[in-house]
């Protein structure tokens, strides 16, 4: 009888834990053995990646569920370290959506202790930086406390703590957003600043929406709040704002772009947002994130024409890689652009345009530039693809059509783009080889892993790879979602293997694709390393651990 046939620690079928670790190793949604990543990594995970939509398996509301115990388990641990985690991730523009980290500092705000109620509320303005984020963050804590001093203090404080302009600018550009307005908000906190009370008189009875909702019964309590509604002490660009809703004439708003160049486009009403000149107008002033958003309008009306001079202003913008990045423009914001723009037609609606391939191919390059200087590491990259069923399933950042596996192949070729040795490979339970190779553009990538996700999923595979073809590999670059089974042999154990017969150190870098609780890295082998999918600052960390550096 040869015992070590049926049990050994080298080789383990995927469905078994490795002997003597049965301890350290948890059944993942597939049904296969993983490691359980720590609470932090579940935070960095939930803060990146959020949980809309859900995973191939599991649904949303059991990813949302599971990753507030996870915030709330770190809250728990150390809260302050957990708030100043969010704050680095969310000012950091690493996400590619901001609602996780607000529904993280919510909880914080909720459910922390003394200090991490108190160190949530102080960095409230970093975290909700802009009218709709603080509308969101409101709308969330209301589901989750009532209003104490605490609460009051730090959501009065995002209006007292801003320049007087400053906080002008926010409330005309975002005067009501998720079914709530200033007006509601300042009736729950009830700030009081000499210098902004003002304003403040204003948002609660002056503005057209307040002025509609409030009709005639303008309340008493309204009154008794800040005193009757007065024309001094307000910021200039409410004047600009109220002069723009006014405006009955094409001629008046072009007259107003001119005059304003602060005034925020959404002033604009929206009747006159269908002409061109409009949009001639506003582009060399547009925030990124409008100027993204509307390239298939601009298309449609004719402002953004081939060797019009929006174009040129819009192709100049998008080259501009450190204003991308000052503005924090996440590079899946850019490639979800790319992808509706190319197609000459937006998802909802009825609005069609024939895409100007210039402005294609900057959105192409700004991808890259939103990311940063990668430092290439001159290593030998085996950048590994799981393109098994489950990648082909949900959407990134609710973006339509942008499966799992479409952003890990565009997270591959960040670190092709500035490796000279890379060789792009796909596995399900079986190897693939990818039609990816040389020169790729995010649209062959795009094309070359979609519709393609079948079969189970091994993750053995890269080191199995290398090793039979005799790849000499530094680092193995693995971009999955973690739920692997269908191996007969663990992943650690495979690049164990690897190193051994190979005589290279190899080191693992895991991407992770989607919020959940497991990873193939194993947390005892200093040579493996778990990063997050779409985090801005995931390529610089490859390329560091691959040389070595941590
Ligand atoms: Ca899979």
């Amino acid at each position: 009888m040869k015992y070590t046939k049926h049990v050994s620690a080298k080789k383990t079928s995927q469905k078994e834990a490795i002997l003597g670790r049965e301890d350290e190793m948890v059944k993942n949604n597939a049904g296969g053995m993983g490691f359980e990543v720590d609470d932090f990594t579940k935070l960095d995970r939930f803060l990146v990646l959020g949980s809309e939509g859900g995973t191939y398996y599991a649904s949303e509301r059991k990813q949302t569920k599971d990753a507030a115990k996870a915030v709330t388990r770190c809250l728990k641990q150390d809260g302050v370290r957990t708030v100043q985690r969010i704050v680095e991730i969310s000012e950091g523009g690493r996400a590619p959506k901001n609602d996780p980290a607000l529904f993280a500092l919510a909880l914080a705000i909720s459910l922390g202790d003394p200090a991490t109620r108190a160190a949530a509320g102080a960095n409230l303005s970093r975290v909700a930086r802009t009218g709709t984020h603080l509308f969101q963050f409101v709308n969330m804590v209301n589901d989750l406390r009532g209003w104490g001093r605490g609460l009051k203090r730090a959501v009065g404080e995002w209006y007292t703590e801003k320049p007087l302009e400053k906080i002008g600018y926010q409330v005309v550009k975002y005067r009501s957003r998720e079914g709530m307005s200033h007006r509601d908000v300042l009736r729950m906190a009830h700030p009081k600043s000499a210098s902004h009370n003002a304003l403040f008189r204003y948002l609660i009875g002056g503005t057209p929406e307040a002025r509609a909702v409030a009709g005639k019964k303008k309340s008493l309590e309204d009154v008794r709040l800040y005193g009757p509604v007065s024309e001094t002490g307000l910021p200039e660009i409410v004047y600009q704002y109220e002069e723009m809703a006014k405006a009955d004439s094409l001629a008046k708003v072009l007259n107003y772009i001119g005059r304003y160049p602060n005034l925020p486009w959404e002033t604009i009403p929206t009747e006159f947002l269908k002409e061109a000149s409009v949009w001639e107008a506003l582009a060399a002033n547009l925030p990124y994130t409008a100027l993204i958003r509307n390239l298939g309008r601009m298309t449609a009306n004719g402002a953004l024409g081939p060797l019009s001079a929006v174009s040129k202003t819009v192709i100049a913008k998008l080259s501009n890689g450190e204003a991308l990045r000052k503005a924090r423009v996440h590079p899946i914001a850019v490639l979800a652009a790319m992808l509706t723009y190319q197609q000459g037609h937006g998802t909802k609606g009825s609005l069609t345009w024939k895409p100007v391939q210039k402005v294609v191919d900057a959105l192409d390059d700004a991808f890259y530039a939103a990311f940063g200087n990668v430092e290439p590491t001159g290593k030998n990259l085996l950048l590994a693809l799981d393109v098994s069923g489950s990648m082909g399933w949900g959407n990134i950042a609710a973006i339509p059509g942008l499966t799992p596996a479409m952003g890990a192949a565009a997270m591959a070729l960040v670190t092709s783009r500035v490796e000279p040795n890379t060789h792009i490979f796909g596995f399900a339970d079986t190897f693939r080889e990818l039609k990816i190779q040389g020169k790729a553009t995010l649209n062959t990538v795009m094309a070359a892993t979609s519709h393609i996700n079948f079969g189970g999923t091994d993750c053995s595979l890269p080191m199995l790879y290398a090793m039979k073809k005799k790849m000499d590999v530094d680092g193995f670059i693995v971009y999955t979602d973690n739920e692997t089974w269908a191996g007969d042999i663990h992943p650690t154990q495979a690049l164990k293997q690897y190193r051994q017969e190979r005589g290279i150190e190899a080191r693992e870098v895991v991407v992770g694709m989607t919020a959940t609780d497991f990873t193939i890295a194993d947390p005892k082998d200093r040579g493996q390393l778990d990063v997050v999918g779409f985090d801005t600052a995931t390529p610089n960390l490859i390329s560091g651990f691959v040389k070595g550096e941590f």
